[in-house]
């Protein structure tokens, strides 16, 4: 079983500034951490390695982050985890990205790394929040994706059961594999690194690709192979209109009444 993990690093605070000029995010004197939601994935990656690899040649799990030269810092984390191996891709090319060219870069580099059972993602991540990149990935890979998975309760060399969550329960799916699956928390609960395992993690040899090292087109890449963009951005206000009807005795109750139906009647709510 090998599977390969896309993870992200995200500020660490839910208060995400943007600037209103540039429709970016500010991200300047912001701890930067391990996308919440990605620790999910990660340790579900772990415990299908642990269950289902013993001994096999090609098991394993690979932790991959597209981001800046300080992404490394998440993936030495999902390392002391326990996840066997990482690849950070970092270079300006790549700046700017919109979800579109995220997942295209992120989908080449999972064909550098080859083999693989199972692409596991976040949910979504907790800035940019669109939850797109999983299924992005699968449909540049050309591969089966379930979004929301809360429980795999069957694995086999070619298939998957898995358990997607919606509004009002769950399907239960059935999906060939390799496919791509975006988790969400009740999937497991995430483990904390081993004194041991942030040792490893410390030690670890982490390549960083760049467009050269990978098969993409440069017109694809960072903000110009972008076609989307973020044109406006702002924080909408809330106003709230306040009406206050006295109503002391029943006639004044009656008379509030057919206020109150009068006033839903005109803003069309009734
Ligand atoms: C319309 C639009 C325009 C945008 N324009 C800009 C822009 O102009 N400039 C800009 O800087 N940003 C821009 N962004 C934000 C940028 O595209 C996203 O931060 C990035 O593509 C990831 O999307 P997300 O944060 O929504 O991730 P999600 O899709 O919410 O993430 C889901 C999962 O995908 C994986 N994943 C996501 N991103 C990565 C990654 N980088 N490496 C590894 N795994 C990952 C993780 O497993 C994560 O849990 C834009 C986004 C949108 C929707």
């Amino acid at each position: 079983m090998r599977v390969i993990v896309p993870i992200k690093q995200v500020p660490e605070t839910n208060a995400v500034k943007m600037d209103e000029e540039t429709g970016t995010m500010i991200r300047e004197g912001i701890e930067a951490i391990i996308n919440p939601l990605d620790l999910y994935a990660i340790e579900i990656a772990i415990r299908l390695r642990e269950l289902r690899s013993a001994g096999a040649e090609t098991a394993g799990t690979v932790a991959v982050s597209m981001g800046p030269p300080k992404a490394i810092t998440a993936l030495r984390e999902a390392l002391a985890m326990g996840i066997d191996s990482a690849v950070l891709i970092s270079d300006k090319a790549f700046a700017g990205s919109d979800t579109w060219a995220t997942s295209y870069v992120l989908a080449a580099a999972i064909r550098r790394i080859g083999e693989y059972d199972l692409v596991i993602c976040g949910e979504r991540a907790t800035d940019g929040d669109t939850g797109q990149v999983g299924p992005g990935i699968a449909s540049w890979l050309n591969l089966p994706v379930v979004t929301y998975v809360g429980k795999i309760d069957q694995i086999t060399e070619k298939t998957c059961r898995v358990h997607r969550l919606g509004e009002e329960g769950y399907e239960v799916l059935e999906v060939q594999l390799p496919a791509v699956l975006t988790v969400v928390k009740e999937i497991a609960d995430p483990r904390l690194p081993t004194l041991r395992g942030k040792q490893k993690a410390k030690r670890a040899a982490i390549p960083t690709w760049t467009p050269g090292d990978l098969e993409v087109e440069t017109g694809k890449l960072g903000l110009d192979g972008s076609p989307t963009r973020v044109v406006k951005i702002f924080r909408p206000k809330v106003a709230r209109e306040c009406r206050k009807v006295a109503a002391l005795d029943e006639e004044a109750v009656h008379s509030a009444v057919d206020q109150l139906v009068a006033f839903l009647q005109e803003k069309e709510l009734i």
